[in-house]
């Protein structure tokens, strides 16, 4: 079906995506330019899901997403459209390896891009011209004469849509599609590691001759940046960010925030050498951070109930992954307009 008769069917559709990360605004952002009325439900406070930024009186923080790489023709051309809006840039950085044999100086083989307004600043230029509701967890799903209704706990119409899309972790997608579609069973398959983060400002400079430095030695952590040099952020601001393993935060996933955040910035101060104390610091808990197994496909959809799901969760641990998967997924709802 070409892209105008898909436009003409979809016209009278009501598709509810669930999930407002990159693979649910991309996905919204796609169906809605075909012409169908989509509403977005996202739990959270704002959009962007792990595409985040933290902002205190000291500066910002990217505390999910550090990075990310454009490999494929259509992530790459949304990449550059965001760039010419100054809406993100390349990240360039000294990056830097730790090993069990010291600290060496890395050279990239790609570009790596970050958001100017912090990394949360570019889901919310994508999400510009959608209609999505904040606060609103989906908790359930029901159908009634052929069409679906949502239970959420925020005030927004939740009755009668054609079609429902889930781009939320496949842990949580699990949770509403179980005894609904029989694709939950393999969405299930698809699994997550967490990642215990660490924000931490200092009042100086830190004695680090890197930006970006990933840890194998064996410790706790597994990477380490100065958001300084990213773009977009005042050199001003000597904020970190430490990401623990996914062993180290597994292990520790119950520990409290203050415990984590004390651990963490001791074995920080003790691998790197630093003497200051932050001026502000807190932990915060990804339990859904990095795909681990992913689905090895680029989405599930029903056709006769007219339900589907994506995320980064279907193709692997990175930003383009999700954006991928949320195409392919609006391309199928397109392409099988009724
Ligand atoms: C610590 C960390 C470091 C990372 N580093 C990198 C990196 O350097 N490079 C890279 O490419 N990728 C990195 N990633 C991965 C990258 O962030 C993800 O692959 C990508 O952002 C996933 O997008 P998504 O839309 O699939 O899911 P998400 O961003 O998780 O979006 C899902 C959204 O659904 C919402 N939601 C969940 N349940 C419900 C519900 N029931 N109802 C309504 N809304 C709901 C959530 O609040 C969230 O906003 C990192 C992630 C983390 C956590």
């Amino acid at each position: 079906m070409n892209a105008d008769a898909a436009g003409t069917k979809l016209a009278s559709q009501k598709i509810a995506v669930i999930g407002a990360g990159l693979a649910g605004l991309t996905a919204a952002r796609i169906l809605q330019k075909h012409g169908a009325r989509v509403k977005v439900f996202e739990k959270g406070r704002g959009v962007g899901g792990r595409m985040a930024t933290r902002r205190i009186d000291e500066g910002r923080f990217d505390h999910g997403a550090q990075f990310f790489t454009a490999r494929r023709k259509e992530f790459s051309d949304q990449v550059n459209a965001l760039q010419a809006n100054g809406v993100l840039g390349p990240w360039q950085a000294r990056w830097g390896h730790k090993g069990p044999g010291g600290l060496t100086s890395v050279a990239i083989q790609e570009p790596r891009f970050a958001g100017v307004n912090g990394m949360s600043g570019v889901p919310r230029a994508l999400a510009q011209g959608l209609d999505i509701v904040l606060n609103a967890g989906v908790t359930d799903l029901s159908r009634s004469a052929e069409h679906w209704n949502l239970e959420c706990a925020a005030e927004a119409e939740t009755s009668g849509y054609d079609t429902v899309i889930l781009a939320i972790p496949s842990p949580q997608a699990v949770a509403l599609l179980t005894g609904i579609t029989d694709f939950a069973t393999e969405v299930a398959a698809a699994t997550y590691a967490p990642c215990w983060a660490v924000m931490g400002n200092f009042t100086t400079t830190l004695p680090i001759a890197f930006d970006g430095i990933t840890l194998e030695d064996g410790g706790p952590l597994r990477w380490v940046a100065r958001n300084a040099g990213k773009p977009g952020f005042s050199s001003q601001e000597e904020n970190w960010i430490l990401h623990a393993t996914p062993d180290w935060s597994l292990a520790n996933i119950e520990e409290s925030a203050e415990a984590v955040r004390d651990f963490l910035l001791d074995d920080f101060a003790c691998r790197f050498g630093v003497t200051d104390a932050p001026s502000h610091a807190v932990a915060h808990r990804w339990r859904y951070a990095l795909v681990l197994a992913s689905a090895g496909i680029p989405y599930f959809w029903d056709p006769a109930l007219r339900i589907g799901a994506c995320g980064d969760w279907c193709l692997g641990p990175r930003v383009e992954a999700a954006f991928d998967s949320g195409l392919a997924l609006a391309r199928q709802v397109l392409g099988t307009a009724i």
